[in-house]
């Protein structure tokens, strides 16, 4: 990268628009004179003429703390603390965008040089590039300009979420949500039904009114409630009531227990979504979290420590090894 003009200080002028959701349905679009009123002259330097800030200059080359990178255009979140790494090159660097579809990858071919450029896919403004020595597990390495981001802080001690779901046997959910980057812990258990501190035995015998879940403690700065959503659709069928393969019973039937109003609003869009993809009605209840009853300790992990059993073979293999297999695509952006 190059300096092309001298740098402005921006220090204070960095206002992050928080209240924006981060969907790429809602593209922002502005004039140039609209741009010029909410950005400071630096920003629309970079962020509206593709202009590059100078190395060692800019706010968060050295930004340690734990939080998410918004675009300072939009508020589009664009780079989380944890992708974060020293680059030595006085630019922020991160091997990794928050998910495949926040930013746009261009061909530039300015200064005599061809690059990638980096730009936020909701207000396409400049954000950096995007080049091939950065560090594994990506070998990428973003180098984006601090005027282009801001910062929005998640103290990570107070900020572990927890997530439940029932989507057929907890064999199969716990192995699911355990192979999930940024999800700090995985318990099985019952919840949802009238009696306390059940056994597996009465829960099974389908009287106690519990359903079979799966507890997810996650960390929001490295996974979102909406990705654990997406491997727990993806784990059973929510249009099968009360049913998964041959396991039958309203203990194992598809449930999704929200801790709070934002999970609950999020747990009904992507339903809503993934209804419009399906023939058959999505039967999934969506209900307030419940007390967590945790199970016998020999349910807990059972795949990992289990996984010679032919049970473990033939069902739960299959959908872990799925799993997998999206999770890789992911990765690479496929
Ligand atoms: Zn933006």
């Amino acid at each position: 990268m190059v300096c092309i003009t001298s740098c402005l200080n921006t220090t204070g002028q960095v206002t992050a628009q928080k209240e924006e959701t981060t969907t790429m349905k809602n593209k922002i679009i502005r004039t140039d004179a609209e741009w010029k009123k909410t950005l400071t002259p630096e920003q629309y330097r970079v962020l509206r003429t593709g202009g590059t800030e100078c190395a060692f200059t800019g706010e968060y080359y050295k930004y340690k703390d734990n939080g998410v990178y918004i675009c300072a255009g939009c508020g589009n979140e664009v780079f989380r603390s944890s992708k974060k790494f020293e680059s030595g090159t006085g630019w922020p660097s991160f091997f990794e965008p928050v998910d495949k579809n926040c930013i746009t990858e261009k061909r530039d071919t300015s200064h005599g040089m061809v690059r990638t450029e980096v730009l936020c896919s909701r207000c396409d403004g400049h954000l950096g590039h995007v080049f091939n020595d950065g560090p594994q597990p990506t070998g990428l390495r973003y180098c984006i300009n601090s005027v282009s981001l801001a910062f929005k802080t998640i103290a990570s001690s107070s900020k572990i979420e927890t997530a439940t779901f029932g989507s057929g046997c907890f064999w199969c959910s716990d192995a699911a949500f355990r192979m999930l980057e940024g999800v700090k812990s995985v318990e099985v258990g019952y919840m949802g039904g009238e009696t306390r501190n059940p056994t597996y035995k009465e829960v099974c015998a389908g009287n106690s009114g519990h359903a079979e879940v799966s507890q997810v403690k996650f960390d929001p700065t490295s996974i979102s409630y909406d990705k654990i959503l997406d491997i727990f659709w993806k784990i059973h069928d929510p249009t099968s009531l009360n049913r998964q393969g041959a396991d039958t019973g309203t203990q194992y039937r598809s449930a999704i227990f929200y801790h709070s109003p934002e999970q609950k609003a999020a747990a009904e869009k992507s339903r809503d979504e993934l209804q419009k993809t399906m023939a058959r009605k999505i039967v999934t209840e969506i209900t307030p979290a419940a007390e967590f009853f945790k199970a016998e300790d020999y349910h807990q992990d059972y795949y990992n420590n289990n996984q010679q059993l032919p049970y473990c073979k033939a069902v739960v293999q299959p959908k872990i090894e799925k799993i997998k297999e999206h999770l890789n695509k992911a990765k690479a952006g496929k």
